[in-house]
């Protein structure tokens, strides 16, 4: 047996000498066929498990690589191709999934840019950094600008301190670098609120032809293009076969949001849009969105088509996320931040490593708060202490182990909700009249059939979990009950 084994390392090391030698002599003038890297031709003579502990593992490299992290505001996972949708909305990003590790069930941490942002910066929950809304309530009536208190560590700061010159071309409004976002950043594009990539991407790229060559960078690029607050041209709305009253518009669409808002009548009610709009009026916002998504995916395709350009695909870790979805009328109203279901939740999240360039699909659960642990971890950096995300890396080198994603929204002082889910159920609880409802999302993958009361165990499980959960960042749920508060204006 010993002699086998013996044999077969050596017919194994052989062929990798070959190798070796095969692709030292080929030409490496650009444009001439070589592997991207040597593990694309090692990998299938190295044995599976040695190969996948490796895998990824970009440590030695560190000094040198590039990160790139593009979000696409509001974007739903299920306008994706990768997600099984055919109606070809995403081209380029469909593309870039096939070069990178796709997370099927990636979940937000909550429903809204601001606090979803901060949970990615920080890898920590929304109560934890405590940055879930644009005001923090100070007395009875008094309220201050919110920012990230100076004990929290953001990773972009992080990544700065290492060595990583950190820029930031971003759409404003709830990513603006004074809510924390801008720490460390070197400079930090935010001054056209809901701006899309039509704007964010050309200063990046502008930045990147200057710069590429002056050492790492971390660039961030953020774009509302799919966002109800970036407009679409009216001669595209027009277009749409639609014939009642809406015109598509931002006005509008902002109107609507505050109306459906102002139907919660009690604390714990949803807000609600029934009697106003009729499934054709959903069906027409739903449309609008749907071309934003498709301008928003030629814009992510005109920028990485420059990368690709300039050379820094194979330099660079590119990483595209998106920070929630959108809802047209599944639960009752339209927007995002008001509840925590999954057309809100449920996000895009790719990464792309460079020398392992190819699609790997991840149907775990996972959660963004863990995207830039599994960057640190990747590139073997320290992480900080205590943070709620963790690293995806043993997951992406073969551990099938599931992990839990809890969800939060405290959306402008109208709701108070919190959620669970793993890789089945999902438990919404109602912090302002306890009300909780669960979801067998395997089945009910819209979240229409509330089962709390045909399982009231497994209801029972979830809710301690979710509550334990809480406990260990101070939120008492009793403190929320009945409560009712001063809505907060801005969004
Ligand atoms: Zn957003």
């Amino acid at each position: 047996m010993k002699q086998l084994r013996a044999i077969v390392v050596v017919i194994v090391l052989a062929n990798a000498a070959v190798l070796l030698w095969l692709l030292a002599r080929q030409p490496s003038e650009p444009g001439a066929a070589r592997p991207a890297d040597l593990s694309d031709v090692l990998e299938p003579l190295v044995d599976d498990a040695t190969m996948s502990a490796a895998r990824y593992d970009l440590s030695d490299r560190k000094d040198e690589l590039s990160i790139v992290l593009i979000s696409m505001d509001a974007l739903r996972y299920d306008r994706t191709g990768f997600s099984g949708n055919t109606d070809g909305l995403t081209p380029n990003l469909d593309q870039l999934a096939e070069e990178s590790v796709v997370f099927h069930n990636a979940i937000s941490a909550a429903s809204w840019t601001l606090p979803s942002h901060m949970s990615m910066w920080t890898a920590r929950w929304p109560s934890i950094h405590r940055v879930t809304n644009k005001l923090t309530l100070l007395g009875a009536d008094k309220m201050s600008e919110t920012t990230l208190s100076a004990g929290i560590e953001t990773f972009p700061n992080l990544l700065a301190q290492q060595g990583w010159t950190a820029v930031g071309f971003t759409g404003g409004a709830g990513v603006q670098g004074k809510y924390g976002f801008g720490r460390g950043f070197a400079s930090y594009l935010d001054d056209r609120p809901f701006a899309g990539m039509d704007y964010s991407s050309p200063a990046a790229l502008e930045w990147l032809q200057a710069h590429k060559d002056d050492g790492q960078f971390f660039l961030f690029l953020h774009g509302y293009d799919a966002h109800g607050q970036y407009a679409l041209p009216e001669s595209q709305i027009q277009g749409l076969s639609y014939e009642g009253a809406l015109n598509g518009s931002t006005e509008e669409q902002a109107e609507l949001r505050e109306k459906g808002l102002q139907a919660i009548a009690k604390p714990g009610d949803d807000a609600s849009l029934s009697g106003i709009l009729d499934d054709a009026d959903a069906h027409f916002l739903e449309a609008v969105y749907n071309k934003k998504v498709r301008d928003a995916d030629q814009r992510l395709g005109a920028f990485l088509g420059e990368l690709r350009r300039l050379g820094l695909l194979e330099r660079t870790i590119v990483m595209v996320v998106s920070d929630h979805g959108d809802e047209f009328m599944e639960h009752g109203h339209i927007d995002h931040g008001h509840s925590l279901y999954q057309e809100q939740l449920h996000t895009v999240m790719l990464m792309r490593f460079p020398g392992y360039a190819r699609r790997q699909d991840v149907q775990g659960v996972v959660r963004t708060v863990d995207l830039f642990p599994t960057l640190f971890d990747v590139l073997g950096l320290p992480e900080p202490a205590s943070i709620d995300g963790t690293s995806l890396l043993p997951l992406l080198q073969g551990d099938e182990s599931s992990r839990q994603a809890f969800a939060e929204t405290d959306y402008r002082l109208f709701v108070h909700r919190r959620a669970i889910r793993d890789d089945q159920y999902k438990l919404v609880l109602d912090l302002q009249d306890g009300e909780r409802r669960l979801y067998d999302l395997s089945v009910d993958p819209l979240e229409q059939t509330d089962i709390s009361s045909e399982q009231p165990r497994r209801t029972y499980e979830m809710e301690q979990a979710l509550r334990g959960w809480m406990g260990t960042h101070g939120t008492n749920p009793q403190d929320y009950l009945g409560m009712r508060q001063k809505p907060i204006e801005i969004f």
